[in-house]
């Protein structure tokens, strides 16, 4: 380019911006209004608190069957003045406590944060791992391994985690939950603190050597307070059981017993049930579980000073006594009727509480569960819906004969577990066999069982990509390093059980389909029946505070929820 090209060309230049920018003030001028009005309140709301609550094996019609028992200040509070998503779902199976934990608070599946189930098959380590069990931290609280965890096993960052990163670590957040994994797992990488109910002879409240080294006073006065104790008596139901309406004969087939009951009536006798039920651990599967948690999360509130200041705190707070009773009675029977009517009084004096402690319309609350559950089988049988049970031995066996036939050896087959079969690689290859094709005539060979729905090869996983119906939730739950090559898809009211009580992990929406409710500071009044999907939680409540999403985020915020 010479001189005079370019003195014309920077000219022209000058003239463009100069006219561009009389352009811009014009326009800024004509738009100032706007803009002000715009910028005048900030792009994100600080409650001084968010408590996130997970029901553990909440189905949404429970909202709905037990209505007209619950009280103005618990469920019903939440859903009149807050926002009522009624069709939401997992969007992955296996629908189970680990996972549905990890997944509300990272905003993805399993596919991505690696939360494949409770317990599964490692393929490294070639034995099966629990997905909190972390054997590098001591116990903290107790002499036993109850303490040994830590969310190591998460890949992904949690909106506890992306909260306190954002705010350099000044946010508190603390997880409760009679489970481990129902404290560990919302708690994230970098939770203050996360606390769990170690039962047996102890009925004491304990942590890992991730979070602390001690217990904080306000724990060891809980724990020394005998507040366990106070629930060592019967357990019979709140109101009179004459107006339990809403669920099945009180002893019925249907339904699991304590040991050392004769029948699964009302009262259930704890004080004469003690020993043999493993002593504290009893209080696990009646509604004092859900109790004591909320007097626990309550003294965490009060000890740890939450929603005092302008800096947001974290409450995060998992019911794990709803799973523990659906799974031993079912989910028709009058102890889930009972527990979901204690359950409510007990929201009711968390939310009475937070308006007195944090102030009411300062603080944001979310509930929702980690998992449906199916109604028990043996039951819809004899209601004549389609419905049965899968004994995996028997599969393995099956199976075992068959590659003995085909390929000479029963080694192939490693471990079935969560609906999935592990094979063994290295034999597979020292067979010089192509594992694509034994995962074919392993899927085709179960389809011949005539237990199954269908069922997916490893293979199908890593070479489609589905966006619809069960392949689709197939797929976000799997997770290419984890888990298995062959996965089952039993058919729907089939699981792997007992004859009693209620199971899950299912891709159906028995399942699937859970509350989710938002309420308090920044939430719309309102309720919607556009399907809304687990990992959408973290992504809203992250818009909502104005916090980076989770790191593996696959969810979207659900503007209708947020002011
Ligand atoms: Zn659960």
């Amino acid at each position: 380019m010479n001189k005079n090209n370019f003195a014309v060309l920077f000219v022209t230049a000058f003239m463009f911006i100069t006219s561009a920018s009389l352009q811009a003030q014009r326009k800024s001028k004509k738009n100032k209004e706007e803009v002000v009005a715009v910028t005048k309140t900030a792009p994100y709301t600080s409650p001084k608190l968010v408590v996130g609550i997970i029901v553990d094996q909440m189905r949404f019609d429970y909202v709905t069957r037990f209505w007209d028992q619950y009280g103005d200040g618990g469920i019903k509070r939440l859903v009149n003045d807050g926002f009522n998503c009624k069709n939401n779902h997992f969007n992955y199976a296996p629908t189970y406590t680990g996972p549905g934990h990890a997944s509300v608070y990272t905003g993805t599946t399993p596919a991505t944060h690696g939360i494949i189930a409770n317990n599964w098959y490692d393929k490294k380590l070639d034995e099966s791992v629990y997905c909190v069990q972390d054997d590098s931290f001591n116990s903290v609280g107790t002499e036993t391994d109850a303490g040994k965890m830590s969310p190591f096993r998460n890949n992904v960052t949690t909106i506890t985690d992306e909260l306190r990163l954002h705010n350099q670590m000044k946010s508190k957040v603390i997880a409760v939950a009679i489970k481990d994994r129902g404290a560990v797992l919302p708690g994230g990488h970098t939770a203050n603190g996360a606390y769990w109910f170690n039962g047996k002879n102890e009925g004491n409240w304990v942590t890992s050597s991730f979070y602390m080294n001690e217990l904080p006073k306000w724990v060891k006065d809980f724990n020394n307070s005998n507040v366990a104790e106070g629930y060592k008596k019967p357990w019979n139901t709140l109101k009179n059981i004459a107006s339990y309406t809403d669920s099945g004969l009180d002893s019925n087939a249907y339904e699991g017993l304590f040991k050392g009951e004769a029948n699964s009536a009302f009262p259930h006798d704890l004080p004469a049930l003690w020993e043999e039920n493993g002593q504290f651990d009893i209080i696990k599967a009646t509604p004092y579980g859900n109790s004591i948690t909320a007097d626990f999360a309550l003294a965490a509130l009060e000890g740890e000073k939450l929603g005092t200041d302008a800096i947001t705190d974290f409450l995060a707070i998992s019911f794990s006594s709803t799973d523990y009773v659906g799974h031993k009675f079912g989910v028709n029977s009058k102890e889930i009727e009972d527990t979901y009517i204690r359950l409510d009084v007990d929201l009711q004096r968390i939310l009475n509480t937070l308006d007195e402690k944090v102030g009411k319309g300062e603080y944001t609350v979310f509930l929702t569960a980690d998992h449906g559950a199916v109604d028990v089988p043996s039951y819809l049988k004899d209601q004549k819906v389609p419905a049965g049970y899968v004994d995996n031995n028997q599969i393995k066996a099956k199976l075992d004969e068959f590659v003995k036939y085909n390929y000479g050896t029963t080694d192939i087959v490693k471990n079935i577990s969560n609906g999935q079969i592990f094979l063994d690689h290295k034999i597979v290859k020292n067979l010089d066999l192509s594992l694509s094709e034994i995962e074919e005539q392993l899927a085709k060979e179960i389809m011949s069982y005539g237990i199954c729905n269908r069922v997916y090869t490893g293979e199908q996983m890593w070479n489609n990509e589905y966006t619809k119906g069960i392949p689709s939730i197939l797929q976000m739950g799997y997770n290419q390093e984890r888990s298995g090559d062959v996965l089952l898809v039993y058919k729907p009211d089939y699981i792997s059980y007992s004859t009693t009580g209620s199971t899950h992990g299912s891709a159906y929406s028995y399942d699937t389909h859970v509350p989710l409710l938002f309420f308090g500071k920044g939430i719309n009044k309102g309720e919607t029946y556009e399907r809304t999907e687990i990992p959408d939680i973290a992504p809203t409540i992250a818009s909502l505070l104005g916090v980076e999403f989770p790191s593996g985020t696959t969810g979207n915020p659900i503007s209708k929820v947020i002011k």
